[in-house]
């Protein structure tokens, strides 16, 4: 049983269904009817993508790949019983596999929702480009309100593919663009290479960047973002919201002093036997301290190591183990994007290296999100 059909549950989902066969069954369970990748917000905002519905999938094809899709809310998740309670009933399995991804929650910063645009949800992407594009004049802020978020990239990808607008639009000199984080460099997992490449791109096109800015209200009808150690006013703000692990995680005592969800960091495996989890809602700390980055990347090759461990219990080959390989693209404008790729459970530390930006590397990235639809679109 899978509970969630984010990248990670389909990952897992799609393996298990070729691995198994029809002795054994899949269970994946959503309470959206439709899947979407939220990679397409970024060609949203920069007006490449003029269908917002371009990154859905639908659901309903999963079920000639042999997996029952459930369309239902998960309510509970009973450990000891290996049930899980949703508005459809109760369902029990003899291997549970949470990938429940992480929670959006903007509520907790007063203002915030009221005053931007949520660039991590499809109709936010759309609002902040609309309103972006009718501009000739004033500020735009990129707000990461909390880490962890998911993909590290893609707020600094936001303010590039603005920046790029702007210039094409003839009036980056009337407009600034500035970047509030809570972290002292962008990335942070990927080290210093990655970070220190980042904030010279940010320089090169005069994106401001204020680190260790961490808001704690929103004026909205003043437009003023309030931090712990200053204030800024804004015209435009696209904000990344704080992420939370789902309330049933949380509820069932699965989560940690981190907020999310420990696993061992090779099997996926929690601390119940047969029961994994993968994705954004796992907290696995690298050997410098710091914890995997949140990335589709990640949750598509533990999804298959899982699915193979799995398998293998049943019988069924070999078991795999997750080796912490990854890689990121980073769009920066004008049809190119950077890239930073390599170990994450190098010791002592990750080991990434940064590869300036190249059209090449703007297609690849293209190519990787269309992949992860097209296991919707080939059995249509
Ligand atoms: C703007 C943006 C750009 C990105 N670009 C990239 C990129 O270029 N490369 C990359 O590797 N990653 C990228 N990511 C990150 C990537 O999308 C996530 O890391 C990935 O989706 C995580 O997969 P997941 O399966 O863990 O979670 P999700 O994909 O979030 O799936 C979780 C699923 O669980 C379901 N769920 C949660 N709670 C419940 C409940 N109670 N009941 C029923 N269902 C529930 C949700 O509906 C959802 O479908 C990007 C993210 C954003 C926001």
């Amino acid at each position: 049983m899978v509970l969630g059909a984010g990248i990670g549950g389909l990952s897992v989902a799609t393996e298990l269904a070729k691995l198994l066969g029809e002795k054994h069954s899949v269970t994946l369970i959503d309470r959206k009817p439709r899947f979407y990748e939220c990679a397409y917000n970024l060609g949203i905002v920069s007006g490449e993508l003029s269908d917002p519905t371009a990154g859905e999938g639908d659901f309903s094809v999963i079920a000639s790949a042999g997996i029952e899709f459930v369309h239902a809310e998960i309510r509970n998740i009973d450990v000891s019983g290996m049930t899980v309670q949703t508005t459809e009933g109760d369902f029990n399995a003899e291997f549970i596999v949470i990938s429940m991804g992480a929670e959006m929650s903007p509520s907790i910063i007063p203002g915030l929702a009221e005053g931007g645009h949520n660039i991590y949800e499809k109709d936010g992407a759309v609002a902040f480009r609309h309103e972006f594009e009718r501009m000739e004049s004033g500020h735009v802020a990129i707000l990461i309100t909390r880490t962890p978020f998911k993909c590290p990239a893609a707020p600094y990808e936001a303010a590039f593919l603005t920046d790029s607008v702007l210039r094409q639009k003839g009036i980056r000199d009337r407009c600034t663009v500035d970047i509030y984080t809570p972290e002292w460099q962008p990335m942070l997992s990927a080290g210093d290479a990655v970070g220190d490449a980042l904030v010279g791109l940010l320089s090169e096109r005069e994106i401001g960047y204020h680190t260790e800015h961490m808001v704690l209200k929103v004026d909205h009808e003043h437009r003023n973002m309030m931090f712990e150690i200053d204030d800024a006013g804004y015209d435009i703000m696209a904000y990344v919201p704080p992420h939370i692990a789902p309330e049933p995680v949380r509820q069932a005592g699965l989560t940690d002093s981190t907020g999310w969800l420990p696993v061992n960091a090779e099997t996926l495996e929690t601390k119940h036997h047969g029961i994994f989890a993968i994705g954004d809602i796992v907290s696995i700390r690298l050997h410098n301290g710091v914890f995997l980055p949140m990335a589709g990347v990640f949750a598509l090759q533990e999804g298959a190591v899982v699915a193979a461990t799995i398998a293998s219990r049943l019988g069924l080959g070999e078991e795999e183990r997750f080796a912490g390989g990854g890689y990121c693209f980073i769009e920066t404008g004008g049809g190119k994007a950077a890239m930073g790729s390599g170990n994450f459970y190098a010791k002592p530390a990750p080991a990434v290296t940064f590869e300036p930006p190249s059209e090449e590397h703007k297609k690849t990235k293209d190519e990787f999100s269309a992949a992860i639809l097209e296991a919707f679109r080939a059995r249509r």
